[in-house]
């Protein structure tokens, strides 16, 4: 059993509508429980600034999936959503980001384990942060908290938009 953590976003298309419907996706892959969710963020966009704000969460995952499927089921999750790829960082629907899976590393041209921009952003670390504690050790030995304290910053809100207590059959979030 693997313990990964996939990181949610979207800024079209009611955004928290689109995280909720995908941390139910989430719940349908096979051999995997969804753990935890953290709280949704509001963030000012890392890519082309004339988008709407997006709003982001972490999703804890139990999986017995390898990486390469995992990411192969995300992107699907991504497809029957109607993820479009317009511009590169620019709006979607939904993005979902294999973060990292226990201390797995991998590098090939589909997949990179952990992912490049975990260590950097404040829109991941800090619902990492609110699942794991500020002292979790990352991959790289490097604890949330230290890595928060030197992103730069993306206006991060917490949103009054959660995923809601017994939304997700047979979790108990
Ligand atoms: P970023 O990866 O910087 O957050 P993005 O999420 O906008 O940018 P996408 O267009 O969603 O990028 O993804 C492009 C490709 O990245 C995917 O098709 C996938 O093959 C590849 N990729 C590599 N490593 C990962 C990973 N850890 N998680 C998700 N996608 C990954
Ligand atoms: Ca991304
Ligand atoms: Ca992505």
């Amino acid at each position: 059993m693997t313990e990964a953590f996939v990181g949610l976003g979207s800024n079209i298309g009611e955004p928290a509508t689109q995280l909720r419907r995908a941390c139910n996706a989430l719940t349908a892959l096979p051999d995997t429980r969804l753990v935890a969710v953290s709280s949704f963020y509001e963030s000012q966009p890392m890519g082309p600034s004339d988008q709407p704000p997006f709003l982001n969460a972490c999703a804890h995952i139990e999986t017995t999936i390898d990486p390469n499927e995992l990411l192969t089921a995300l992107l699907a999750i991504e497809t029957t959503m109607g993820r479009v790829r317009k511009r590169h960082w620019g709006e979607r629907c939904i993005d979902l980001d294999l973060l990292f899976c226990g201390d797995t590393s991998v590098e090939s041209e589909r997949l990179t384990l952990p992912h490049p921009g975990l260590y950097q952003r404040d829109f991941v670390l800090k619902p990492l942060a609110e699942l794991l504690g500020n002292e979790y050790l990352m991959p790289n030995g490097l604890d949330i908290g230290t890595l928060l304290a030197g992103c730069s910053t993306h206006d991060l809100k917490l949103s009054s938009d959660q995923l809601c207590n017994g939304e997700i059959p047979g979790n108990p979030l």
